[in-house]
């Protein structure tokens, strides 16, 4: 395919590609400030080099991504929440040869990397002897982006030009394309779902609105006055801005949020209906660069817990135990230096998700929760989730993070981590459960706790949970 950004200004240059605050860049105001910026990355970086890129969501981070893109180098994107020590883990894993940063986000210096900040670039020659990638090729890697971590130590996505391309027409299939859209960004630009906005903007000719902290105030602020018509949110974004939902509603403009991350609960579905708010639910991981499946508004109602449909180029079939496999066009090439990941994840063409679920019979998917994280007791498969969306329910229960420990008799049994909110007995909860689940799904014991080992994004880290012995100290009486 012919360059995206050339095309872009080819066909539209003079609409708006990227605001924030007060600045409005045009594609062709974007591409000239993107020739600065390449002809001075020259110097320091080439076709097929990987770059690591640590950044905001401002419009220089976005600047930068473009440019990197126009190299031809392969991007590797740092989450700037995580620890020097897990960020060196991800440079070496990466073999980058190149650290660009933003001067506000690092303070000390990665060993053996060749860094380079936002400001040390802006005073770099341009240089008068390079090339732009002419075209963007189907399979060329464009982008690395590593997993949140959730499950173990995050793997090293590669992102092709042909993930990002798909991953954007299966949305616009989905939820339709205007010429007055305008999509706000407020999730990283170093995750997915941050960066698919961003390639979303330069294939459909979009206007991208970034901003970088979520504040509902804000939001809220710009949602009404301005002409934003999507935003990507997770739950508790979308919580937070219907607790300020302003009477007039939003403006005209204004399409629908689409949510990732986790499901909508009932309470925040029926505030959405009665303010005519329509929330697109959607299940996507890195490794798909962004969502493949998706639950529309209308159907929200009638599919309560379900994550949705499979978007128009999406593939998808049940493993005998219910291992949600996918075929895409927008499906990772593979993870980094992981051949024994790739080996297991890839089948006939097939990628294995990691994630168990059942179809209904309209075709729309519920997921139960992590093969990793189902626990197997006495020949019973128990799935963490459906234990603690029950206890959710029993007052006093703040948080609850079940999984699965050892034992003799039954190979694994079902252990809790509660956060409570009032006294409660290791009777009580037991017996609740007994009311309300399966005996071989009641928790055999229950410990409390104050809060849960977490990724950077803020997903519970269960299968760390267990291994820490603090953890268990707390037995409730
Ligand atoms: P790691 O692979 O390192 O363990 P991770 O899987 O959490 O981390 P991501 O790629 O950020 O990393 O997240 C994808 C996962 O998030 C999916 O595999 C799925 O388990 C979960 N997920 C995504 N969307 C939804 C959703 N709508 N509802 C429930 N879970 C979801
Ligand atoms: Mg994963």
């Amino acid at each position: 395919m012919e360059n995206w950004l050339k095309k872009r200004v080819l066909l539209s240059p003079n609409k708006i590609a990227i605001q924030a605050g007060n600045t409005k860049l045009t594609f062709k105001e974007v591409s000239d400030r993107v020739a600065v910026l390449t002809a001075r990355l020259a110097n320091k970086s080439r076709k097929g080099m990987r770059v690591a890129l640590l950044t905001n969501n401002t419009i220089d981070g976005y600047l930068m991504i473009l440019s990197l893109q126009q190299l031809g180098c392969e991007i590797v994107f740092l989450n700037k929440r995580l620890s020097h020590e897990e960020l060196q883990y991800q440079l070496e894993d990466a073999a980058v040869s190149l650290l660009i940063y933003d001067e506000s986000l690092l303070h000390e210096e990665f060993v053996g990397i060749e860094s380079l900040t936002f400001n040390q670039i802006e005073s770099l020659e341009e240089s008068r002897d390079f090339q732009l990638v002419s075209e963007f090729n189907d399979d060329e890697v464009t982008t690395i982006m590593y997993t949140s971590g959730t499950t173990g130590k995050p793997k090293g996505v590669q992102q092709s030009f042909k993930n990002h391309f798909y991953s954007a027409i299966s949305s616009a299939l989905n939820l339709g394309l205007t010429d007055k859209d305008n999509w706000l960004c407020a999730v990283p630009i170093f995750h997915i779902s941050g960066l698919s906005i961003i390639m979303r903007g330069l294939i459909y000719g979009m206007t991208v609105t970034l901003m970088d902290k979520f504040d509902a105030e804000k939001v809220t602020f710009l949602l009404k006055e301005s002409s934003v018509s999507t935003m990507s949110v997770v739950p508790t974004m979308l919580q937070q801005l219907l607790e300020i939902f302003p009477q007039e509603g939003y403006n005209s403009n204004f399409r629908c949020f689409l949510l990732g991350g986790g499901p909508i609960d009932k309470v925040t579905l029926e505030q959405c209906q009665q303010r005519n708010i329509p929330v697109i639910q959607s299940y996507g991981m890195t490794e798909t660069a962004s969502q493949v499946i998706a639950l529309n508004f209308e159907d929200a109602e009638n599919k309560i817990g379900s994550v949705g449909k499979t978007l128009f180029s999406v593939e998808l079939k049940l493993a005998h135990d219910g291992e949600v496999l996918l075929k895409a066009p927008n499906i990772t090439p593979g993870y980094l230096n992981n051949p024994e990941k790739n080996q297991e994840v890839f089948e006939n063409g097939w990628f294995k998700t990691g994630d168990i679920g059942y179809l209904d019979e309209d075709g729309f998917l519920y997921l139960k929760g992590r093969k990793g994280d189902m626990i197997i007791s006495g020949g019973e498969n128990i799935f963490p989730h459906e234990v603690e969306e029950s206890y959710l329910k029993l007052t006093g229960v703040k948080d609850i993070v079940v999984a699965g420990i050892t034992d003799k008799k039954w190979g694994q049994v079902p252990v809790a981590f509660v956060i409570l909110e009032r006294k409660l007995s290791q009777q009580e909860l037991i017996s609740y459960g007994r009311e309300h689940l399966a005996h071989y799904k009641v928790p055999v014991r229950f410990y409390q706790v104050m809060s849960y080992p977490q990724t950077a994004s803020g997903k519970v880290k269960r299968r760390e949970l267990i291994q820490i012995k603090e953890y268990q100290k707390n037995l409730i009486k």
